[in-house]
């Protein structure tokens, strides 16, 4: 019998970059990643030209499109809308429902479109997965997931709420899990992905209940150009006195707020070094952010009813102490609080910041959603080549079925 194939390429593609990562599910290794940018804009045409070249990249380090030992191509994709729950393998079907799409993410869903056809040409035979940044969130029950607006004008129009960074949340609350010693079906956590762009979550024995980003990932927490929640009656006022047109009132919502928005900057880095400067702006910034994020962790600490972990991620998340102790200051009351000590401690691994014995546990666990997207398009095409392989099999629920991979 020849080996099976162990080894899964990870396309993330934006506008206009391309993000890769090649991972061997046998042992965990990542062979090699990296990134093409400024596609469109320099001397790469596009995305066709852009996975050529990292194709060439690999094949000059041995690692091949050709190579026998990649079992299938994992694809990020933004908005996997209300149909897909989980890892999904590409079919013509597949790619016309992630195209009627488009309309809820305009810039993300073409790009991820892109990147999937343009690898089907390089490569017709392999197996292509789309991993969606919505699915992870479609267990929401459906009083947290409808907005409080006309049945049918949401129904006509898709419009729910969907939420993003799922790869994340599933990974990191799976992690959160693993670091108690528990299995993901006996705790809940609430998990904060704090990075550029920044959601919550609060997760109920391993299935996500809510999650702070909506229709888009405009909504919830204060992100660093994103508002977050915001009265949607800011964007027809703002057109009334001042003019301002959809695409203008978009830009201001996404571009030019949160942080950004408050004090100039969205990097937490530069807003810490200014408020260590006695910077004003900085302060309130900061401020406003901290406020934000201690009303997600009180109202999922309401939706949980009881929670046993709270899990910092991602940029923000994994490097700021600062904001780690600024969120839960004051949240004894709700079993929260940090170590000074342990919350300076830096590592790679996920680790533990409340002291010994605290109610809630308060972690840091580094996200990483090349690895959950890799295990996901592992678990579907083994998944299909089991059920192939075996009549008996019972149909798998691709995002179940994961195997002693993790
Ligand atoms: P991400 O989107 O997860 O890559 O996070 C990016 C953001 O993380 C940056 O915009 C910074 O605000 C933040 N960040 C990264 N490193 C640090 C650090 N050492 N201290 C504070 N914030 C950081």
């Amino acid at each position: 019998m020849t080996p099976r194939a162990t080894r899964v390429l990870v396309l993330n593609s934006g506008s206009s970059s391309l993000k890769y990562q090649l991972l061997d599910m046998a042992d965990g290794s990542r062979l090699a990643s990296g990134v093409v940018e400024r596609i469109g804009e320099g001397p790469v045409a596009d995305h066709t030209e852009a996975l050529e070249a990292v194709a060439a990249e690999l094949a000059g380090a041995g690692l091949g499109l050709d190579s026998p030992e990649l079992a299938a191509i994992g694809h990020r994709v933004v908005h996997g809308g209300p149909r897909f729950t989980a890892p999904t393998l590409v079919d013509d079907a597949v790619l016309a429902e992630i195209e009627r799409l488009v309309p809820l993410a305009p810039l993300h869903n073409p790009a991820n479109l892109t990147g999937i056809r343009t690898a089907l040409r390089l490569r017709p035979d392999l197996p292509q997965v789309a991993v969606f940044d919505t699915a992870f969130h479609t267990t929401m029950p459906e009083h947290a997931a409808r907005y409080a607006i006309d049945t049918a004008t949401a129904d006509a129009h898709l419009i729910r709420r969907y939420g993003f960074h799922g790869t994340s949340h599933a990974y990191v609350s799976r992690k959160t899990a693993e670091l108690l010693g528990k299995d993901p079906s006996e705790v809940n956590v609430i998990v904060l992905h704090l990075g550029n762009g920044a959601s919550a979550s609060a997760v109920e024995g391993g299935r996500c209940v809510e999650t702070s980003m909506g229709l888009t990932p405009l909504e919830g927490l204060v992100m660093g150009t994103r508002s977050g929640d915001i009265d949607p009656a800011v964007t027809s006022h703002l057109h009334r006195v001042a003019g301002m047109s959809v695409a203008e009132t978009d830009e201001l919502l996404n571009k030019k707020s949160g942080l950004a928005g408050l004090c100039g900057d969205n990097d937490m880095r530069e807003i810490q070094r200014r408020i260590d400067e006695g910077d004003e702006r900085a302060r309130l910034a900061f401020a406003v952010y901290i406020h934000r994020l201690k009303k997600y962790i009180g109202a999922y600490t309401a939706v949980l009813g009881r929670v046993d972990a709270v899990a910092f991620t991602a940029g923000v998340g994994e490097n700021a102490a600062p904001v780690r102790a600024a969120a839960v200051a004051g949240l004894a009351g709700l079993g929260l609080s940090v170590d000074p000590e342990r919350n300076t401690v830096r590592t790679g691994e996920p680790r533990v910041i409340s002291p010994d014995g605290a109610p809630v546990v308060v972690a840091v666990v580094p996200t990483d959603e090349e690895w959950e997207i890799a295990r996901g398009t592992f678990a579907t095409v083994t998944a299909t080549a089991d059920s192939a392989a075996s009549m008996d099999s019972a149909p798998a629920g691709a995002g179940e079925s994961a195997g002693p991979i993790d």
